[in-house]
C-alpha cells in the first residue's frame, strides 16, 4: 500500500533499525522506545489487523517469532518480554499495517505496565 509507513520500510523507502528478516516478516526497533529493545513484528504483505490476516500470513508471521524474541534477549538481557498487538483505533492502533510488539521487561519502573 503506497501510503502505508510500515510498507514503505518494507521496500526501503523509509529507514529502520533491522533486528531480524526474513521472506515473510521484518522486525524493527520502534520509533518510540517503550523500554530498551522495544520491537515491531510485522508481514512483508500488508494487511490492515488481525481481522485481514489469513491463516497462512498467521502462520508464517508467527513461527518467525521466538526466534525475534530470543535475539531481542541475546542483545538486551531483559528478564521478561511482553507481546502487545492493536487492532481498530478504539483499540489503540496507530499504524494500520498488522504489528506485534515485543516488549523487553527490566524490572519494576522499566516504563511499561
Ligand atoms: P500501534 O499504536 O499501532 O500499536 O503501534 C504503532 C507503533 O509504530 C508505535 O509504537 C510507534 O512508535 C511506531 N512507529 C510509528 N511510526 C514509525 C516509524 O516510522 N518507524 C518506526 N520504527 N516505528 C514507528
Ligand atoms: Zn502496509
Amino acid at each position: 500500500m503506497s501510503d502505508c509507513i510500515f510498507c514503505k520500510i518494507v521496500n526501503g523507502e523509509l529507514p529502520c533499525s533491522k533486528v531480524y528478516e526474513n521472506e515473510h516478516v521484518l522486525a524493527f526497533l520502534d520509533l518510540s522506545q517503550v523500554t530498551k529493545g522495544h520491537t515491531l513484528v510485522i508481514p512483508k504483505i500488508h494487511k490492515e489487523n488481525i481481522f485481514e490476516i489469513t491463516p497462512e500470513i498467521a502462520r508464517n508471521f508467527y513461527e518467525a517469532v521466538p526466534a525475534i524474541a530470543n535475539a531481542i534477549k541475546e542483545e538486551f538481557n531483559p528478564i521478561g518480554l511482553n507481546t502487545l498487538n492493536n487492532n481498530g483505533e478504539f483499540a489503540g492502533q496507530s499504524v494500520f499495517h498488522f504489528h506485534l510488539h515485543l516488549i523487553p521487561r527490566y524490572g519494576k519502573g522499566d516504563g511499561f505496565g
